[in-house]
Order: C-alpha cells, then sequence, then structure tokens
C-alpha cells in the first residue's frame, strides 16, 4: 500500500499517517519525492485495508503496491531516481561513464589510467581493492592499500571513485574511502551485505546476479532501500548462458523491462558481459542506443600485463574511440528518451 499525500499535506498530517500505519502493527517509510510525499506501508502481513487512510486530513488517495518490491518500484515513485556523486550525475538525462582498471595494481598504475580515462571523458574512476577472483590463487587485490590509493586518485582527478565491497567485516573501511560502494555480482544475494549497504551514506553500485532474474535483482536492490538507503544504480553486466563466444551474454532487454518497472538507474557494464576486448565497444553502443543511464567500462594501458581482466580491458585510446562514439548516439537515441 501507497499513502499519496496532498501536495500541501502538513508535517502534522503526515506524522498522523504514520501513526496510522505503525498502529497497525507496520512499518511507515516516507518517500522523498517531487513535489509531494508519499509513505510506503512495509512488512505488512496481508493486504491493507485503503479505507483507513482515505479521509484522513491531508491524504489525497491510498493505492495498493501490485508488485513484489515496493521502494524500488515505480508505482511507489514515478518521479526518477537521479543521484548526484561528486560532480557526476547518474540517471534519466544523463550518460555518465565509470572507467578505469579491474583492479588498482599500484599508485603508478592507477594516476596512469585515471589520467587517461579522465581526459576521454569519463566521470568516475572505478578500481578493486577487494577482488572476487574464481581462484584462491589469483591476485585479491591490495585491500586497504588499494582504497588509500583510490583516494589519492580523487585527490589528484577530482574524480569519484567506486570500489566493489565483499563482505560484512570490510564495508565500514570500504565505505571510508569510496564514493560509490559496489555490490558485486556474486554477492547480488548477499542478504546481510545488502541490509548494511542499506545503512550506508554512500550510493551503492548493485551489479545484477549472473544467474538472477529480473525480479530476483530488483528485490535486492529491495533490501537496500528498505533498510533508508535510497541511493541504488542498478548496473546489468551479463548473465550466464551456454555460449562460448563471449564470457557473459550481455541482457541488454534488462534495461527497458528495468526502466518501465522501477525509477532506479540503469547502467550496463559491457566489459564483464563480454569477457574480451573486441566486444566491449559494439556493446556499449547497443547499451547506449537501449537507453541505458551510463556505462561501466575496464580499461588498462598495459592490458596485456593487467594482474586481472586485462583481456577484456581496453586500450585507452580504444575506450577514447568509445566515448566519443556513444557520445553521438546519445545524442540521437538518449535525450528525448520516451520513459
Ligand atoms: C568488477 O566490476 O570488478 C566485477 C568483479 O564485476 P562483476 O561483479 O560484475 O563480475
Ligand atoms: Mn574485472
Amino acid at each position: 500500500m501507497l499513502v499519496v499525500m496532498d501536495k500541501s499535506a502538513t508535517p502534522e498530517q503526515i506524522e498522523q499517517v504514520v501513526k496510522v500505519i505503525e498502529g497497525r502493527g507496520c512499518t511507515a517509510r516516507p518517500i522523498p519525492g517531487g513535489d509531494r510525499v508519499s509513505i510506503g506501508v512495509l512488512n505488512n502481513e496481508g493486504p491493507v485495508d485503503a479505507a483507513l487512510f482515505i479521509g484522513l486530513p491531508g491524504v489525497k488517495d491510498a493505492v495498493p503496491i501490485t508488485k513484489p518490491y515496493k521502494l524500488v518500484s515505480r508505482e511507489t515513485r514515478t518521479a526518477d531516481t537521479i543521484i548526484q556523486v561528486g560532480e557526476a550525475t547518474i540517471g534519466k538525462g544523463y550518460l555518465t561513464i565509470i572507467a578505469g582498471p579491474c583492479a588498482i595494481e599500484g599508485r603508478d598504475q592507477a594516476m596512469t589510467i585515471a589520467r587517461h580515462v579522465q581526459k576521454a571523458g569519463a566521470q568516475l574512476f572505478r578500481g578493486g581493492a577487494f577482488k572476487p577472483r574464481t581462484s584462491p590463487y589469483s591476485f585479491q587485490g591490495l585491500g586497504e592499500a588499494g582504497l588509500k590509493i583510490l583516494a589519492g586518485v580523487r585527490e589528484n582527478t577530482g574524480l569519484p571513485v567506486v570500489t566493489e565491497v565483499m563482505d560484512f567485516q570490510t564495508f565500514d573501511m570500504v565505505e571510508h574511502y569510496a564514493d560509490v560502494v559496489q555490490i558485486g555480482t556474486r554477492n547480488m544475494q548477499n542478504f546481510s551485505l545488502l541490509k548494511r549497504a542499506g545503512q550506508s551514506y554512500r550510493p551503492i553500485l548493485l551489479k545484477r546476479g549472473m544467474a538472477a532474474t529480473i525480479e530476483e535483482w530488483l528485490m535486492a536492490a529491495e533490501y537496500i532501500m528498505a533498510q533508508g538507503n535510497h541511493q541504488v544504480i542498478l548496473c546489468e553486466r551479463g548473465v550466464r548462458t551456454f555460449v562460448h563466444h563471449s564470457r557473459n551474454t550481455l541482457d541488454l532487454s534488462a534495461v527497458p523491462v528495468v526502466k518501465k518497472e522501477s525509477h532506479l538507474p540503469i547502467m550496463v557494464d559491457p566489459s564483464h558481459a563480454a569477457g574480451r576486448r573486441d566486444q566491449v565497444l559494439p556493446l556499449s553502443r547497443a547499451a547506449v542506443a537501449a537507453n541505458a543511464h551510463g556505462l561501466m567500462v575496464e580499461v588498462h594501458h598495459q592490458p596485456d600485463q593487467a594482474l586481472s581482466d586485462g583481456a577484456q580491458s581496453l586500450y585507452p585510446e580504444q575506450f577514447e574511440l568509445l566515448c566519443r562514439q556513444v557520445r553521438a548516439i546519445f545524442k540521437v537515441c538518449g535525450e528525448d528518451e520516451p520513459f
């Protein structure tokens, strides 16, 4: 149930609705919105009667929510969520590019790549300090030293930084250094981590689980929002299929589906979808034509020496071309997106 208040509703009238909701043993979650407040009714067992609210002073309407996800749903909030991170804006009307290496390997490597991607037009820098690797013998990331390097990149370039958190224990540390905290595909249904992310003061970039349906993915976002953090960015990164010509299969239909279902921004990571450099540019072009709100792309100045994901990392010149091309596509397809 969503209680929609009049534009002119007073704080006291809102408070009264909250009291009625809490009096039924439910949780009231006021939702920040354009020119009016709506209040979500959460944790209800079974349907809630609209008659409880209609007729209360300041209440415009009480509408049932038909989806399993509530705060994430467009039924709850029609206005698109726009997220501001430093100078970067993520959401409807913007094409935001996050770029950088798979992993932070050292200060020189990070700064060299950051300068390249900034010059090409990236608005945020990415790089893993805690890496979820398939093999325990592969490079696991520099840990806190990597986070400090990221903070140095931000200081030197002004670019906000995005980095992955792998577990509950290191959340405080990652949150301290990062501007956007990433939850990776392998942790999309790590519910205790999602709850902690919901208490974070940082925006969360939530990647789609490699075998997750869109509904499961949106429910994962709901976990974060239900704890009070409404700054969630969704990121499609490919799902596992039977093919061998790419590492995963980029599910571009996720973009229009998510935009229809949810007000949250949706970005696309063509690098982890492709797993190989030669597919990253065409997939990026397609994602922008499909009206994704942005891209997350892996770039390395020496991909053959990269400690992880070198095969899918673009050379700086390739990334420059990508930025030029997707900006041109955005001009044609993006600015007047009909959603
Ligand atoms: C990453 O972005 O570094 C990463 C590991 O991505 P994913 O979780 O999508 O595999
Ligand atoms: Mn990677």
